[in-house]
């Protein structure tokens, strides 16, 4: 039975002697042999849409423009949104049709590879489903979520002509300021790893070349999201062996799952910048990892090992190195100096042949695989479902599942129906800061793409408690504050019984993201401290990406909910949590800091919180290690008790693995969702280890009463770490699991 099951989920692409393998290795070697060099090139060139633009006419294609792409410099692949952003499916259509069209003119017909950021659903397109941000898929603990979520995204992907898509993000964020860590999956290395196999799977199904599957790509290859100083794009430092005990792995994952393209990370680590590293690209990735997909470089990257990172004296030799290193396509060169320097560099013996034909049968590989030589452009009819209630539902359980209660002192929540409320704060009444970036454009500021059916938190709490019980004044923007508004606030509270606080960020992404403080900014610190002075229960709703320091006033607040960007269903979601209609059961993906200089994560060393110095002792480390709320931090409205902590072995040898049960009874009044987690200790190693480590997490149902047992397995591989010698090794010794509050000892001989 279990064989069947392993048969059936494992993509067919992967098995490497299929028949349909063979196939499509033989067009390539066909199709290869009969390209010229100019023609190669091309294929390996990608532009964005805006390139071919008319003047002055947003969304039109100056034809001469696409001519000169695909005709003179046989551009293999494009691209982005046309303007003025968020097409529908039927505008798409055309977009897509003009371009093969245009294919179609060329000596050999190959079809143009076209690529998007669907990055919380198919989010360049008009009407389609927005789910939460992926921090919020990590938070649902619900594999299957991320699978449906993506198998979704794709659906809606292929309705808009469009194949490929530039997600999941494999970044795994080390300092929290960072600005992209809502498009990762938090700090845990197991958790995204099986987050991003999930998505994996679910944008690209048992058989990509489906008219439903897309083909997906990990982003962003490698340590991108580790940068020291927390800005984007910045260097990192990570040593080889830290690479591969946690990011490397994540990656692995996905490729295991099929992920046929892989995007290089903008940054450089340890000195060199990651689209220069043969290492990290041909070494690592292509042979050790065996991966056989693209590797597209990030936006104009290759320029910029010129112009940003100094690694080459010139353009040409920018593109040399970092072909050499291992690129196979060409992101947004801007010109066509890409093409012309790597012709030159072939026709001079810089760049050998090989590496050409390497990369182009891993593009055409791609395009084989996708169909794409069969039909690119959708038959609408083929797509009912794109928007669909059906589709809408998944997103708002997801965003129901994402959410995650991080305090409710006096049971404050759930909210009575006949209650009086405030809602307040810069996030209360906006649809953009609900999607954050990527949503209709890149960095999310489009407000008017929003359905008007769609509702803020404002509008979703006025639905369910009427609009004469709910009242609203901003009380603050973001940045600015005004003492004229906060004062308005305060007053109109003294009429609430409760009062609803919605804080936050502002849409954005990327560089524009950076900040220099992580405290959440002043504007918004002000008005939670004045209305707190009215000692009113108040619930604080955070509406963000990253974790903005509330340490300067969350002790005055009643009740914590953090919603991260939970997309265009996440405030109904969330007025149904409020209101106890739905029972929270999200955990905090990440370590939410209590202080701007104690940043440890939780599975940090038994070191990293240094304490008073006074009493320096041992017992002190680990006390001074306080965020503000813990990594799997999430309560419900109902209790869940844990007990029988079973292992099937108390000692093992090197071969063996172990299976561990443990029964979860919901000893509450309400239906709950759990997410049971299982920690690993390991308690003494040659390299200092974790404290503790997630190994396994599953997510289970549980009515009023009922109990179940949960089973997982743990192989040899898990009680691994990363050597000197940069191998994966275990040592003999006790490990200790903990699910819950209770622990059990094993002895590994
Ligand atoms: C981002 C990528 C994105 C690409 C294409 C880059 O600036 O770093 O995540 O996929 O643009 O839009």
């Amino acid at each position: 039975f279990l064989l069947t099951i392993t048969l059936v989920s494992t993509n067919l692409w992967s098995q490497n002697n299929s028949p349909q393998k063979t196939e499509v290795n033989r067009k390539v070697s066909e199709l290869l042999s009969k390209m010229s060099i100019e023609e190669k090139i091309g294929q390996m060139t990608q532009i964005t849409v805006t390139n071919f633009e008319a003047k002055g006419k947003p969304g039109v294609f100056d034809m001469a423009k696409l001519d000169e792409a695909i005709l003179k410099y046989h551009i293999g692949s494009i691209l982005n949104v046309p303007n003025p952003g968020a097409p529908t499916i039927q505008r798409w259509k055309e977009v897509i049709t003009t371009i093969s069209n245009e294919a179609n003119k060329t000596r050999l017909k190959i079809p143009v590879l076209y690529g998007i950021d669907a990055i919380h659903g198919s989010s360049y397109t008009a009407g389609a489903t927005l789910f939460p941000q992926q921090i919020g898929i990590a938070a649902t603990f619900n594999t299957e979520i991320a699978r449906k979520g993506a198998e979704i995204s794709a659906y809606e992907t292929r309705a808009s002509s469009i194949p490929w898509v530039f997600s999941p993000d494999l970044d795994m964020p080390r300092n929290p300021a960072w600005s992209r860590i809502w498009e990762s999956f938090g700090e845990d290395a197991y958790l995204s790893s099986e987050m991003g196999a999930a998505m994996v799977k679910g944008f690209e199904g048992n058989d990509v070349g489906s008219k439903y599957n897309v083909a997906s790509c990990m982003k962003h290859y490698i340590g991108y999201g580790s940068t020291t100083t927390g800005k984007d794009r910045t260097p990192s430092i990570i040593p080889e062996r830290i690479l591969r005990q946690y990011d490397l792995t994540l990656y692995q994952a996905a490729i295991k799952a099929g992920a046929k393209s892989i995007m290089v990370s903008s940054g450089e680590i340890n000195g060199t910048p990651v689209h220069a590293s043969k290492r990290m690209i041909t070494d690592i990735l292509k042979t050790e990892l065996g991966f056989e997909g693209v590797v597209v470089t990030d936006w104009k990257d290759i320029i910029y090992l010129h112009t940003r990172h100094k690694v080459a004296e010139t353009n040409r030799d920018a593109v040399r190195i970092s072909v050499m290193a291992g690129i196979d396509m060409s992101m947004v060169p801007e010109d066509y100096s890409f093409y012309t320097d790597l012709l030159d560099l072939v026709a001079k013996g810089e760049v050998p042949m090989s590496r050409i034909d390497d990369a182009v049968s891993r593009i055409l590989k791609m395009k084989f695989e996708l169909n794409l030589f069969e039909s690119t452009v959708a038959n609408l009819k083929d797509y009912p479902k794109f928007g669909s209630q059906e589709f809408i539902d998944v997103a708002y359980n997801a965003a129901a599942e994402s959410i995650t209660l991080l305090k409710n002192k006096e049971t404050v929540l759930p909210l009575n129906k006949n209650e009086k409320i405030l809602v307040t704060g810069p996030t209360a009444n906006s649809m953009k800061y609900l999607n954050g970036g990527w949503s209709y454009n890149w960095q999310g500021e489009n407000s008017d793409t929003y359905a008007a059916d769609k509702s803020t938190i404002l509008e979703a709490l006025q639905n369910k408690l009427g609009k004469e019980n709910v009242f609203y004044t901003p009380g603050s923007d973001f940045a600015n504050f005004d003492d004229v508004e906060i004062e308005k606030a305060v007053e109109m509270a003294k009429n609430a019984s409760k009062i609803i606080l919605c804080l936050g960020e502002k849409n954005y992404t990327e560089t524009p993201g950076d900040i220099s403080n992580l405290f959440i900014n002043d504007a918004q610190i002000k008005l939670a401290l004045a209305l707190a002075k009215l000692n009113k229960p108040i619930i604080l709703v955070l509406n963000e990406g990253r974790p903005r320091l509330i340490s300067d006033f969350e002790d005055k607040m009643s009740a914590v909910i953090q919603c991260y960007l939970p997309g265009n269903e996440g405030a109904r979601a969330l007025a149904d949590i409020l209101l106890g209609d739905v029972n929270p059961s999200g955990r905090l993906p990440y370590n939410y800091p209590r202080y701007p200089n104690s940043l440890e994560k939780y599975n940090r060393k038994y070191t990293e919180s240094l304490g008073d110095e006074e009493q320096n002792n041992d017992a002190t480390y680990e006390k001074s290690y306080s965020p503000q709320f813990e990594f799997g931090t999430g309560l419900s409205y109902t209790t869940f008790e844990y007990s029988n902590l079973r292992l099937d072995k108390t000692t093992i040898s090197e071969a063996d693995s172990i299976t561990v049960s443990v029964e979860v009874k919901n000893t509450g009044t309400t239906n709950g969702k759990e997410a049971v987690l299982l920690y690993l200790s390991d308690i003494y190693a040659s390299i200092t280890p974790e404290v503790k480590a997630l190994k396994r997490f599953g997510k289970i149902s549980l009515r009023p009463n009922e109990t179940k047992t949960i089973a997982f397995t743990l192989n040899q591989k898990d009680l691994q770490f990363v050597g000197n010698d940069l191998k994966w090794i275990s040592e003999k010794g006790t490990f200790k699991i903990q699910i819950g509050n209770l622990t059990k000892e094993f002895l590994l001989q």
